[in-house]
């Protein structure tokens, strides 16, 4: 295939090489001369926390996938404090985004495809015009309906730097240090918010666990999860955009959907989506096995010959039969309660499924457990043997 031919993109190749060289020589001044000030360290925390959430739980998990609907103040703190991460506008990030999960490992059509190198997915495509990405203006149906989202989209250059630079600039004069509000709390908060995020289609596409899928580069990593309040669980991610997760497990650090469900509460957002545990385990499962097949195969442990196949399938074939018939109790469970009108002994049918999708659940999670246990047994017996 032929490879398009790019134009540099030259204002964010100076902009992406100048400021963090410009932050050394800015940070140094800054220390040299005994401005060091722990409020201006403070804010730049602040600003950094506002703005890395503006990008993933806004940009990201709101405006790109979805994932949630958020009440209009909600909306605009993110597209304020997003557009000081000075990363572009909501719109066109969500559309880069949109084409990097359709998409994903396409060295083509992937705007910053692992395929292309590390450097080029964490900044390296950001040196080169995409044009032919306004094209697909309607891809964006839903963003162009958006007020908020498409004021932004005209807006956001003076308003990134604005609030981004020269608003903690001002703030930090209260303590008479408008130099490290600017190049502290701004400049220096910026290059590292950018970085994190970048970390997400470098990183994350390379180091890490492919716990739920491995049909595409995206991993689970714990330390960029950390720096991006949860992004780092990119394997499950690209497995279930329409998540409003990315850190499925409760304790899983993920800021982002621990503000997003705070939020909920007050209604401030709601909608909030979310894949059904059996799925999520059927396909934590499937990996498991093939894991499993993986480390047998190194050990040169012919399982298939083994006393262990017949089991092994037949406990499969349990979960798969006990997957299906909670997921058809749960259609039906969809279909009865989405109905306007519901008739006492609709309801009464409703309630029946309700116990009838616990009792599966339990059958469900019995099957995947007994499954697991002979797994480890026969990886405890290939290890022995
Ligand atoms: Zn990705
Ligand atoms: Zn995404």
């Amino acid at each position: 295939m032929k490879t398009r031919e790019r134009k540099i993109n030259w204002t964010n190749a100076i902009y992406f090489s100048v400021v963090p060289i410009m932050c050394i020589f800015t940070t140094i001044h800054w220390f040299n001369t005994g401005a060091f000030n722990w409020t201006t360290v403070i804010l730049a925390l602040v600003l950094a926390t506002f703005v890395e959430l503006s990008i993933t739980a806004g940009y990201h998990r709101l405006f790109a996938h979805r994932t949630y609907n958020a009440a209009w103040p909600v909306k605009l703190f993110f597209l304020i404090f997003g557009a000081a991460g000075l990363q572009g506008s909501a719109l066109q990030w969500a559309l880069d985004h949109r084409d990097h999960h359709n998409y994903v490992d396409d060295n083509e059509k992937d705007p910053y495809s692992i395929g292309k190198g590390f450097f080029w997915a964490h900044m390296g495509w950001l040196y080169f015009k995409h044009n032919d990405q306004l094209k697909d203006m309607e891809k964006a149906g839903d963003l162009m309906d958006d007020k908020l989202v498409v004021a932004q989209f005209h807006t956001w250059v003076p308003m990134g730097f604005f609030v981004g630079y020269i608003l903690p600039g001002i703030i930090a004069l209260a303590w008479g240090d408008l130099f490290g509000g600017i190049f502290i709390a701004g400049f220096l908060r910026s290059v590292l918010n950018h970085h994190a995020t970048f970390l997400i289609n470098s990183l994350t596409h390379c180091i890490g666990k492919q716990t739920y899928s491995d049909s595409h580069s995206a991993r689970d990593n714990w330390f960029t999860a950390f720096l991006t309040f949860g992004e780092g669980y990119h394997n499950y991610h690209h497995e279930f955009p329409s998540d409003y997760r990315n850190g499925v497990r409760p304790w899983d650090w993920d800021p982002c959907k621990w503000t997003i469900r705070g939020l909920s509460y007050v209604g401030l957002t709601y909608d909030l989506k979310k894949i059904s545990a059996e799925i999520i385990l059927r396909k934590r499962m499937h990996m498991k096995e093939k894991h499993m097949l993986k480390k047998l195969n190194k050990r040169n442990f012919d399982f298939f010959t083994s006393s262990y196949v017949d089991t092994f399938e037949e406990m499969k074939t349990r979960a798969d039969a006990a997957f299906k018939y909670l997921s058809s109790l749960r259609q039906e469970h969809k279909k009865l309660t989405s109905k306007t009108h519901k008739p006492a002994f609709v309801q009464l049918e409703v309630e029946v499924l309700k116990d009838q999708i616990n009792q599966a659940t339990r059958e469900f999670r019995k099957a995947i457990r007994e499954w697991n246990m002979l797994r480890r047994q026969v990886l405890a017996y290939s290890r022995a043997a």
